[in-house]
């Protein structure tokens, strides 16, 4: 199990070190050439989805990376990953890598509640699990193929979509391996 996680801005760092605690290989995808690199999935982390966005496309990765994702690859994006997987996002129609079928609100939460932390059920987790948000998204409205894992004060915080899986918290900033590990099992099983 080899896991690309892109690296081109935001919170890349902290999910290697939650893989690396589950004994899973991954490696940085920078650029073009790093893409090429067999890999059995993608971590799409957090950040601002509109520089990752501007990089991806400059980067000649978007499409590639779509591609991959449409061919089956397994991905988890977390937060600006959310945004960038979501088909539409309120407000704004510009393209992404636009593979799951959500409608997303971005910084939804407003100014002052942009950050936040919970401990909240996941579908799939026997526990409670923390839950944290920075200046997150959510998700308003999902498609017939999309289950719903987690809701947070009426709203959609984590979802699954055939190989798809998104967060609009960040686990990667807790101590608790277990969404990273229903990753990496949804991962071994494709
Ligand atoms: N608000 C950010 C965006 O729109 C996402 C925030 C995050 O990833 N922590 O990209």
């Amino acid at each position: 199990m080899r896991i690309a996680i892109l690296a081109l801005q935001g919170a890349f760092i902290e999910h290697q070190k939650m893989l690396a605690q589950l004994g899973v290989e991954s490696f940085e995808v920078r650029q073009a050439a790093d893409w090429e690199l067999p890999k059995d999935a993608l971590i799409i982390p957090g950040g601002e989805s509109t520089t990752m966005l501007k990089l991806l496309r400059e980067l000649d990765l978007l499409q590639p990376i779509k591609q991959a994702i449409e061919d089956g690859l397994p991905v988890f994006g977390t937060c600006a990953g959310l945004i960038l997987l979501a088909k539409h996002v309120e407000g704004d129609d510009k393209q992404r890598i636009s593979t799951m079928d959500t409608t997303v609100c971005r910084n939804a939460y407003g100014r002052q509640l942009g950050s936040f932390f919970v401990e909240s059920n996941l579908k799939g987790i026997d526990h409670a699990v923390p839950m944290t948000f920075i200046r997150a998204p959510y998700i308003d409205k999902v498609g017939s193929e999309v289950e719903i894992l987690a809701e947070v004060n009426g709203h959609i915080v984590a979802a699954k979509q055939g190989n798809q899986l998104v967060t609009a918290f960040h686990p990667e900033l807790n101590d608790d391996l277990s969404i990273h590990r229903m990753f990496v099992k949804m991962a071994e099983s494709k």
